[in-house]
């Protein structure tokens, strides 16, 4: 009776570290894929017209941002 429920025990733990660890395993990816969102995400504001535009279309002057080559050059 007494390894029956020594059994049983060492079932439950077991259980409950395989979801543990599951559940880390649920968290990780989330975690990342919130870093690169949030990264891809990112406005920059044009200093021309005021025009928001993610950072990777954006036309860099320096330190500088503009929407367009052509406000780019304006403000030059
Ligand atoms: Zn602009």
């Amino acid at each position: 009776m007494g390894r029956i429920l020594f059994i049983l025990v060492l079932l439950a733990v077991s259980f409950y570290v395989v979801k543990l660890i599951r559940t880390k395993m649920d968290e990780a990816p989330k975690e990342i894929k919130k870093d690169t969102k949030s990264t891809n995400n990112n406005m920059v504001k044009c200093l021309h017209c005021g025009l928001h535009i993610p950072e990777e279309e954006a036309i860099k002057q320096g330190d500088k941002t503009f929407c367009s080559l052509e406000h780019a050059k304006e403000e030059l």
